[in-house]
């Protein structure tokens, strides 16, 4: 075929727009778009032609418009299953919310609400009340203020505290966590003074008071989040800072980053150190993640005294980290578990966190008996899941995990990841391994199929 021939043989935008699959694609999107790929499409299949090559038939065209429409009109966040056993995984989401997390938003995501109106008095309010009474109540704290989430908590507290001024901060505290928030820098942009004192394993009480100078504003405490250092090792407590910063009528900010309520000792793991001591400690502000240890959704909480969380309010700032209504709805929601006692039965990350090893066994060897009877050898084995999301570093539970023992557990996992749902597992001394731990109990079904097509394929 000459190439005059080769481009007479491509059908026109019409034809192609009256093939059956490409009706279907433009009643699932509309007109104007699938029009935009037909386009782009045959003008791809031109410049193939004038390089020479054959024209692509009808149906090749077809399959090719109707992938590029789903792949690019196709929504790109959706649910994963998360087998990996890490509870709080930054690159899935970190915490899933709890039902009546999941029903708050959905009662004030649906319509309106009284986000910033006050019913009382009939007029404006403020969306800083909704959630700060529970906060409070639940952490000893005066006072409370939500934002977007805890860097920007941090980046508000240290510009309103300390803007040209210095922060002092232990150098075994300046660090870094995903996503690139990193203390110094942090500090930069709040236009504040790093002042760094101590060693990377100790620092005491006196070198504090030694780096004090008219400037000083703030003594800072950053929570250790992904890291721990031991052995010879020692810092201040919060109430060491606290009782320095009186004296000098300085502040004491405490990041702490994951933030729990609930005392981690409890699950078997160590104690991370939790709210309410902190402020008992004398912190001036604390500050902490609500999609972390709290299990909530993405946000930033703020507690400290009435006039300083007064401040930190006002500033211009705020309103550009504010949260959404559905934030909110959600946080008052989770933080209602914790109130009426419930956390450890309501909230996903603690249900996980504490799920009974027998349980996780049980599960595991479902799965495992189904795996082995659809002829791909899989048990059940000891393993640990781990907290994560830079929590409890270095700690980790003993959990059951179901062991595959394939030929490629890297073509397995590709394939997985590739899948709907898609499925995220651990690779282990060659074994793919699925921990049930952080699987949702009614995701169960959803794997297990997941695991038969992939199998099933090769
Ligand atoms: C996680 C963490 C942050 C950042 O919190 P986000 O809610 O992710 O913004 C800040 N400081 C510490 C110590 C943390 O662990």
């Amino acid at each position: 075929m000459s190439s005059e021939e080769a481009f007479r043989a491509l059908p026109s935008v019409d034809k192609l727009l009256q093939q059956p699959a490409i009706v279907e694609l433009v009643d699932r999107y509309s007109q104007p778009p699938v029009v935009e790929i037909v386009r782009r499409e045959l003008m791809a299949a031109r410049a193939h032609v004038a390089a020479g090559e054959p024209a692509p038939t009808i149906a090749q065209l077809v399959q090719n418009i109707v992938v590029g429409g789903d792949v690019l009109w196709r929504p790109s966040l959706y649910p994963v299953i998360n087998a990996t056993g890490v509870v709080l995984h930054t690159n899935l989401g970190r915490a899933p919310l709890s039902r009546a997390a999941l029903a708050a938003i959905r009662e004030v995501g649906r319509g309106y609400s009284n986000l910033e109106y006050d019913l009382d008095k009939g007029q404006r309010g403020s969306r800083y009340v909704h959630a700060e009474e529970l906060l409070c109540h639940l952490t000893g704290a005066p006072a409370a203020l939500v934002v977007n989430n805890n860097a920007a908590a941090v980046l508000l507290t240290l510009t309103v505290l300390a803007q040209g001024g210095q922060v002092v901060i232990s150098r075994g505290q300046l660090i870094e966590i995903g996503g690139g928030f990193r203390i110094p820098e942090v500090m930069q942009q709040s236009g504040c003074t790093l002042v760094e004192v101590g060693t990377t394993n100790r620092t005491y009480r006196r070198d504090y008071e030694a780096a004090l100078t008219p400037q000083t504003r703030v003594l800072m405490r950053a929570h250790r989040s992904n890291f721990s250092l031991a052995g010879f090792v020692e810092e201040p407590s919060v109430a060491d800072l606290a009782a320095l910063a009186r004296e000098h009528n300085l502040r004491v900010v405490d990041d702490l980053g994951s933030g729990t309520l609930l005392d981690t000792a409890q699950f078997g793991l160590a104690h991370e150190p939790t709210v309410p001591e902190s402020v008992q400690a004398g912190a001036d502000i604390v500050s902490f993640s609500g999609d972390k240890l709290l299990g909530g959704p993405q946000a930033g909480i703020l507690l400290g005294a009435a006039d300083l969380i007064a401040e930190l309010r006002h500033c211009p700032m705020t309103r550009a980290l504010r949260v959404d209504k559905t934030t909110l709805a959600a946080l008052q929601a989770t933080l209602l578990s914790y109130l009426r006692g419930r956390a450890v039965d309501e909230v996903p990350i603690w249900q996980m966190i504490g799920a009974d090893i027998h349980a996780l066994e049980a599960r595991a060897e479902g799965w495992a008996q189904v795996l082995t009877m659809s002829g791909v050898p899989a048990s059940v084995m000891s393993s640990d899941s781990t907290v994560g999301g830079g929590s409890l570093p270095g700690q980790t539970l003993p959990t059951r995990v179901c062991a595959l023992a394939v030929e490629s557990p890297d073509r397995l996992a590709a394939y997985l990841r590739a899948g709907d749902p898609p499925v995220v597992g651990r690779i282990e001394n060659d074994r793919f391994l699925l921990d049930p731990r952080t699987v949702l109990p009614d995701q169960d079904n959803l794997l297990l199929e997941a695991l038969r097509r992939a199998l099933a394929t090769g």
